[in-house]
């Protein structure tokens, strides 16, 4: 029903509106030769408008670029900034410590309290740092590796985990694992490493790992980075029953899933994860990953002379647990990201889930919207996919660039990879009324 020349004239004109308004970001980006890519990573290229927005500072729910234009930001820094930019609590602890010593490797007591605050939160009682929530991964990777003395680990297809060569395999349209296309330099074939079953399917999920070389399930609980893809009645309980009967431990990732609620999907859900990952959002913005162990992992961790957990063993990190991101964790858990919080995010959230809805309904577009928490996704399926393979067959680049460089122009930013709004204690629900009203023209353009 989307007329595609027509879809290409108004993402034409919204580009070149945002290039006339857009001016010092165009000089920034045109000036910074010496950045491969032209910015400082190069994923930073994915933006709607045709080059990045320079953002000039950023604070609570807004973030304003370098020509003045103020955004409601919807992205957050993709989760990182799910406590809202620069939290007051956060900013004020992080100025008191940076003043105490920034890198002298030695544990500070706030980590305690971190660790303490993580177990209640997700239920395993055992916690360690990293700098990311891709090292909590890697490191849980090796650590399961280790433990099992199994070579394998299984994840979603179109799952995304961080840069954990392990995850970058997908099933391919024969059927078959497959690389990720576009996976850049693997170190060596993906299905030699990894098994891949697509999300809610607990028979492909019971034949990998009937193999019996799986270490470890690597999963999010429901899928975030391919639309949001939520669980089928029974799919959860199925894939810790399987795990359990095959001997392979299973690791939740919730570095977006926190969404869920303060204890994530895990707490939220009842699950029984051996493993917990995280990072990103509970540093309030400040560098951080960290990982849970059961403690009966713990314990067989522990016990094995063999593996070198001190020193050159690969699981270890300078900066792993400096005192900057503990404390600034441990302002995020007791100050903003509380309990009450996501009960407020929770509901808003849900009226812009309901707002979107009813926009997709009087155009009777064939799109679905999809809430987890604090976060909402529309997607251009309906019904919703249930599974990652039909989630990325369901992508349009060019609509979502169009409704992105659209909001851009009017206000609002988006995460620029899909549509996902996620929502921090400083989002109003005028803030959603603002998304809504622009979305509602931008379709009523697209198809009116
Ligand atoms: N796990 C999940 C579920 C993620 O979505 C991401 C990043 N989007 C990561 C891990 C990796 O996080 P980081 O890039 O901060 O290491």
């Amino acid at each position: 029903m989307i007329d595609r020349d027509r879809l290409s004239a108004l993402l034409a004109r919204e580009r070149a509106e945002f290039a006339a308004t857009h001016a010092r970001s165009a000089d920034a980006y045109a000036a910074a030769r010496n950045l491969f890519g032209r910015v400082p990573m190069t994923w930073m290229n994915k933006a709607a408008g045709g080059f990045p927005v320079y953002a000039a500072s950023a604070r609570g729910a807004r973030v304003t670029d370098v020509d003045g234009h103020t955004y409601v930001d919807f992205c957050l820094g993709d989760t990182a900034a799910m406590a809202g930019h620069s939290p007051a609590p956060v900013v004020d602890a992080v100025r008191r410590a940076a003043g105490d010593g920034l890198a002298t490797m030695l544990p500070t007591e706030d980590a305690a309290w971190v660790g303490a605050e993580l177990a209640g939160r997700f239920g395993v009682p055992r916690w360690s740092f990293t700098l990311t929530a891709t090292d909590a991964n890697r490191w849980a990777i090796r650590l399961l590796r280790a433990v099992t003395g199994r070579p394998r680990i299984l994840v979603n297809s179109y799952c995304y985990h961080g840069s954990v060569d392990e995850s970058l395999i997908v099933v391919g349209p024969d059927g078959e694992p497959a690389g990720r296309p576009g996976n850049v330099g693997a170190p060596c074939d993906v299905t030699t490493t990894s098994r891949v079953a697509e999300y809610n399917d607990l028979a492909g999920l019971e034949r990998e790992l009937a193999h019996g070389d799986v270490a470890a399930v690597l999963m999010e609980p429901a899928l975030t980075n391919i639309g949001i893809v939520l669980p089928e009645p029974g799919y959860l309980a199925g894939v810790r029953e399987l795990t359990r009967r095959y001997g392979s431990y299973l690791v939740n990732d919730e570095t977006h899933t926190f969404s869920t609620g303060p204890g994530g999907a895990t707490a939220a859900w009842e699950l029984e994860p051996d493993v917990v990952t995280i990072g990103k959002a509970i540093g309030g913005g400040v560098p951080i990953g960290a990982y849970g162990l059961s403690a009966s992992l713990a314990s067989l961790l522990a016990g094995r002379d063999d593996l070198d957990l001190v020193d050159m063993g690969g699981v270890g990190g300078t900066l792993a647990g400096n005192p900057l991101s503990v404390t600034a964790a441990r302002a995020t858990l007791e100050h903003v990201l509380t309990p009450a919080a996501f009960a407020r995010m929770t509901k808003v959230a849900s009226t812009f889930a309901a707002g979107v809805r009813e926009v997709v309904d009087r155009f009777g577009l064939p799109w679905s919207v999809t809430q987890l928490g604090a976060r909402v996704e529309y997607r251009f399926a309906s019904p919703a996919p249930s599974s990652g393979g039909a989630s990325a067959a369901a992508a349009d680049p060019d609509i979502e660039d169009f409704l992105h460089a659209y909001l851009l122009n009017r206000g609002v930013l988006l995460t620029p990879f899909h549509n996902m709004a996620l929502m921090c204690p400083a989002t109003t629900p005028a803030d959603v009324a603002t998304h809504h009203e622009v979305f509602a023209a931008a379709v009523t353009e697209l198809v009116g």
